[in-house]
């Protein structure tokens, strides 16, 4: 018989963290915990695989589930003493979700389930408390309403709210016994007449369909979203987790919160989180009412206090918690994120798992970790997500900067943004979609909000705590949040905020300061991040682990002096085109292209010579002798021509020439498909005085750098663009040498250099055993590879590969990750047949995929020397490509 649940609790707990695939992480975990002999409620878990099974087999369950489950009672009822269904002493279950990756909140959870008309006059009578007995049962129907029945959830909201009204109560206050009761007949009402069935009595039938809304909630909108935000398989699947239920509001000696070992906004030692009293766990993570702090020292804005707190309040249980917390960190050897409840006066554990954190506590912790001696450097480099690094590479808000504070809230995410304020999800991926900086401000979030909340660049919430679902994915997605901006009035009707007399509206700007919790009106300056010592430690120990070098892409002084800050090791592209685009330079180039002939060219290149040596010098004495990739003219000239009446008489004017011929000029070098038309290597073909002239200003600065610096040898690669042959690359290797000839006769002296060419079209890939003959260097344009090899134009393909990633044509964006079964085979069978030709040619790669872990990992593979990707991303890339070095020494390791 396939089993398909496992116990936990008492002495029978049947799985453990190992089974994480197919207990998922909360059924796994609750198992490690009951291993560990922690106060964990009992229960069991269905796995993952019987979730597989439902979706293959029509949605269907096994024959053999029925007895499984009833055994699985049997074993929770068994350690808790109380019966399933029973009026006498009912025992009330939680049916949760948990699949194998986290996903906070996508799934449906039902609480209290197990409560009908009978069994809830029986636990009033049980725990002598009417008025929590109906409370629960008031949340279960609204609960099951919702999640299992469809019901709207604000419908329930909606007849709560009147039925306080109706009592003259404050919202936040609760019903009494006779309130509640009318209550849960006004919801059962609402649901009889939403889906024309009967609340349902039976206790199984309850758990049943239970089962089957959680098992279906993996395929609900938001959860195949966040999957694909995230990059988790639909095969997964998610385990459904069933546990006796323990109460956080049973009155002023329970309450219910979460823990985390450290703190997870700085890394802090110390644990941290917040409580509510005598409450329910969804409480604390809806935000609706305001938690308190665990410790009076660590309040919510990290100020002392003499608010109330878990230590003042509970001392004991505070201790006991703080053990609990150092028991879980030491296990799993990572900081966790605790739920726990307290039921008159004893601690229970509802949930351990890797906590969030921000990018700046992840290194923090990684590397305390490492001088506590709990991880090795390896682990330590390894726990750390690249892409997080993204939110400390950028600028901060500048402290000198005005700021007209707008509103204060609480800082659940550091960092800072300015950008339009949008009302609803949809509004800011709307405006997001075109290109606009955006702050979506909601009263507070859900998980239906996680594409608003990737698309902006800030979260703002009214209501809500440090743990709150804006906190929480906020801080896991890198953005800048504040919560619990109490005196933030949102009007969404009328499309504005109010805080203290200022009105902002819809579109207005605003700025998001995620580390102090303030709101500002308008846009504010920023200034580059600094980085801390553990920063630099981790960076330090992830390039002492990695094999690929990591360059940066840079033409001008100002990015290849951030990139030599971020850790570059050489300029592994520089687009010399970029150079031409100056306002002054445009009409020099524009003068060139637009000559009939090649005196013409001379001359107008013979101007832009002193202008480019300068630009090279510059390059070179900020590389101090790293090397440093110039790439010779690659565009369509096209993309020079003067366009406008003005743009096209300025052209006119500086080579004297009319109106008209000019325009006739540009007419005659218009082009239909420049990307494939006449740019590349292909210009330096027909035009050989372009290179001629780069090649000699390159060659000229070097002398001059190397002269001033006595001598230090400068790192000259000269990258030929856009080859298919091996005879262009023969002919442009002449046209260099030839300038290099004349240049050793004329300076007497003459840099070392090497040239090598750019993989950019299948055919060099197909040919790039030949090409290896005569190239000292490959670097793969992936870009162009990408574009060239999927036959999608690069800068067209915004408008449809979204649809295509949707309809899972694409698992991602092939222009952001690499295409590794496509344009990834291409470079792979590119590097094998020129290392045969060519063992010590020096391979690498300067397309957008440089930049990206995924793809990095993927050129660690095929044995790449370098990366080269945009400045702000080197750490990032340094980071990834100490991990792809792991993953490789690991696989190594285990085969031999
Ligand atoms: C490329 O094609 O990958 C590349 C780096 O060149 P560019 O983006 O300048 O075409
Ligand atoms: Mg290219």
């Amino acid at each position: 018989m396939t089993k398909w649940l496992y116990n936990f609790g008492g002495l029978n707990t049947e799985g453990s963290a190992q089974m994480r695939d197919l207990l998922g992480g909360k059924g796994s975990n609750l198992a490690e915990m009951a291993n560990l002999g922690l106060p964990v409620p009992p229960g069991f878990t269905i796995s993952t695989d019987l979730c597989a099974r439902y979706y293959k087999s029509d949605k269907s369950f096994p024959d053999t589930l029925k007895y499984q489950i009833s055994t699985g009672l049997k074993h929770i009822e068994s350690i808790s003493g109380m019966k399933f269904g029973n009026p006498e002493n009912p025992l009330l279950i939680s049916v949760r979700s948990g699949s194998r990756a986290s996903m906070p909140g996508m799934m449906d959870t039902v609480l209290n389930l197990g409560l009908n008309d009978k069994t809830s006059e029986g636990l009033a009578l049980s725990t002598g408390d009417s008025r929590f007995a109906y409370d629960c049962y008031r949340r279960f129907i609204q609960m099951y309403g919702n999640v299992v029945l469809g019901v709207q959830h604000h419908e329930f909201e909606d007849l709560l709210n009147r039925a306080k009204e109706n009592q003259g109560i404050l919202l936040d206050n609760d019903l009494d016994t006779k309130g509640l009761q009318d209550l849960i007949a006004n919801y059962k009402t609402l649901i009889n007449e939403r889906t024309n069935i009967q609340f349902p009595q039976d206790a199984e039938e309850q758990l049943w369909r239970a089962i089957r809304a959680v098992l279906d909630s993996w395929m609900n909108i938001r959860a195949v979203k966040y999957r694909k935000l995230y990059d988790i398989p639909d095969n997964w699947g998610t385990a459904v987790n069933i546990q006796a239920m323990v109460f956080g509001n049973m009155g002023e000696d329970c309450a219910t919160g979460v823990a985390f070992t450290r703190d997870p906004s700085t890394g802090e030692n110390k644990m941290y989180g917040e409580y509510l009293v005598n409450a329910q766990g969804e409480d604390v993570v809806a935000g609706i009412r305001t938690p308190q702090a665990l410790t009076s020292t660590n309040n919510l804005k990290g100020n002392e206090t003499d608010e109330s707190s878990l230590n003042t309040e509970m001392p004991k249980l505070f201790d006991q918690l703080r053990e609990v917390s150092r028991t879980l960190e030491n296990h799993y050897r990572d900081m966790q994120d605790i739920e726990f409840t307290i039921q008159k006066g004893t601690l229970w554990i509802l949930q351990t798992r890797a906590g969030k954190r921000t990018a700046a506590a992840a290194i923090q912790i990684a590397v305390d970790m490492v001088n506590e001696g709990v991880l090795d450097k390896q682990t330590a480099v390894s726990r750390v997500n690249p892409e997080a690094l993204e939110q400390l590479l950028h600028p901060r808000l500048d402290p000198k900067a005005h700021r007209q504070v707008f509103v204060k809230g609480l800082p659940a995410s550091p960092g800072a943004a300015a950008g339009k304020v949008a009302f609803s999800s949809d509004q800011a991926e709307d405006l997001a979609s075109k290109g606009e900086a955006v702050i979506l401000v909601r009263p507070e979030t859900s998980p239906e909000d996680i594409h608003g909340m990737h698309a902006a660049r800030a979260i703002l919430t009214s209501r809500g705590g440090m743990t709150s679902h804006a906190a929480v994915v906020a801080r896991g997605m890198g953005r800048p949040c504040i919560t619990g901006a109490l005196d933030l009035h949102i009007n969404e009707k009328e499309g504005s905020l109010t805080a203290a007399g200022l009105v902002v509206s819809e579109g207005d700007l605003i700025t998001i300061d995620g580390t102090k919790g303030e709101v500002l009106i308008g846009e504010v300056s920023t200034i580059e991040p600094e980085f801390t010592d553990a920063f630099a430690t981790l960076m330090k120990w992830a390039d002492q682990l990695r094999h690929m070098k990591v360059r940066a892409n840079a033409e001008t002084l100002s990015d290849a002096t951030t990139a030599r800050k971020f850790g570059a090791e050489g300029i592994g592209l520089c687009r010399t085109e970029h150079m031409f685009f100056e306002s002054k330079r445009i009409v020099i180039v524009r003068e060139m292209i637009l000559s009939e002939n090649k005196d013409g060219r001379r001359k107008a290149l013979a101007k832009l010579l002193p202008i480019q040596k300068k630009d090279f010098v510059d390059l070179f004495e900020v590389m101090k002798g790293l090397p440093l990739t110039i790439r010779l003219l690659d565009p369509p000239l096209h993309e020079f021509l003067p366009h406008s009446e003005t743009e096209i008489r300025g052209v006119a004017e500086a080579v004297h020439k009319s109106f008209d011929e000019v325009k006739y000029r540009v007419a005659k070098l218009h082009e239909n498909n420049p990307m494939l038309g006449h740019r590349g290597c292909r210009l330096g073909i027909t035009y050989p005085e372009i290179y001629e002239m780069q090649t000699r200003a390159i060659f000229e600065a070097a002398i001059e750098v190397e002269n001033k610096n006595k001598f230090q040898a400068v790192g000259l690669e000269i990258m030929i663009p856009l080859v298919l042959s091996k005879k262009e690359l023969e002919i442009l290797t002449k046209t260099i040498e030839a300038v290099a000839e004349e240049t050793l006769k004329e300076f007497g002296s003459m840099p070392n250099y090497i040239i090598g060419t750019m993989i950019e079209l299948p055919r060099a890939a197909i040919k790039a055993n030949e090409l290896a003959e005569c190239a000292e260097f490959f670097s793969f344009g992936t870009n162009d590879l990408t574009q060239t090899t999927l036959g999608i134009s690069r800068d067209d393909a915004a408008s449809f590969i979204d649809t295509y990633v949707r309809q899972g044509i694409f698992d991602q964006d092939p222009f952001t990750s690499l295409d590794q079964e496509g344009v990834g085979k291409l470079i792979e069978s590119a590097c094998k047949k020129s290392r045969l030709v060519a063992p010590n040619i020096k391979l690498g790669i300067c397309g957008e995929h440089g930049g990206d872990p995924k793809s990095i990992h993927f050129f660690q593979k095929c044995g790449l020397d370098y990366v080269s990707c945009s400045p702000y991303r080197v750490p990032i890339a340094r980071l990834a490509a100490a991990q792809a070095a792991l993953q490789v020494d690991n696989n190594l390791s285990n085969e031999s």
